[in-house]
């Protein structure tokens, strides 16, 4: 398992590094996060060992059942939907949260993040294609929620985070990166107190070398690193 692990990292990292190539980036502007939901702590050690410090994970459960076990410097990042009753269990041990989707949510975690006098980091998920099934803002709703949570003194909002839609060709998701990488570019020109727009979540398996070519800050890779689920 390990010497997959290891194969496939370099594959990733190989392929960042083309990406940032033809479009001109440096790959230091690029943060993997290895996305290791239901993979077990040896994955995530073997992923650590080779250099990875920041993972993704999808349910508080297996955020509180991991964190323990690992690291201090192994950062996690809560990447899926999250209810507000689990905010106060998860924040002790999230670098990042990459899924904020509600104003109600943002709430929770400022009044979480003062409780324990922390100042929270956290994207807006915007569900760019306006799918269904998906949680997030939609792209018109964005800026008002940013007016909103800017004044939550415990949190801070440093960009955000799509998931595109599941296709068969990863160039049929370039115009859902374009138009997020669009809307952050609009938003960080505003300015707004404290906000700074310097992560730009969305790429994954199947799509990220696009993300990165559209703009993408950080990318999140589970299949690709691991093998599938
Ligand atoms: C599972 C998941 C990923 C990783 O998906 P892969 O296709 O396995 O790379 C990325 N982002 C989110 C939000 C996920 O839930």
């Amino acid at each position: 398992m390990k010497e997959t692990i290891l194969a496939n990292l370099e594959q990733v990292h190989t392929n960042i590094r083309s990406a940032c190539d033809r479009s001109g980036r440096d790959a230091k502007e690029v943060t993997l996060i290895a996305v290791s939901k239901t993979k077990p702590l040896q994955a995530l050690q073997a992923a650590y060992d080779c250099g990875e410090r920041h993972f993704g994970e999808n349910k508080v459960q297996e955020i509180l059942q991991k964190a323990p076990m690992l690291p201090d410097d192994l950062h996690f990042h809560m990447i899926g939907h999250l209810q507000r009753n689990k905010v106060r269990q998860v924040l002790p041990y999230v670098t990042m949260i990459h899924s904020v989707d509600s104003l109600r949510l943002a709430s929770e975690i400022q009044k979480e993040a003062e409780r324990i006098d922390k100042v929270i980091d956290i994207l807006l998920e915007v569900n760019v294609a306006k799918e269904e099934s998906k949680f997030g803002f939609t792209a018109d709703e964005v800026l008002d929620a940013i007016s909103q949570i800017c004044r939550f003194p415990n949190i801070k909002v440093c960009g955000l985070m799509t998931i595109a839609p599941f296709v068969e060709n990863s160039e049929q998701n370039r115009p859902v990166f374009q138009k997020l990488f669009q809307l952050y570019v609009d938003i960080k020109h505003k300015n707004i107190d404290n906000t700074n727009m310097s992560v730009l979540s969305m790429g994954m398996t199947g799509d990220y070398q696009v993300a990165i070519e559209e703009g993408a800050t950080m990318i999140r890779v589970g299949t690709g690193i691991f093998g599938v689920r």
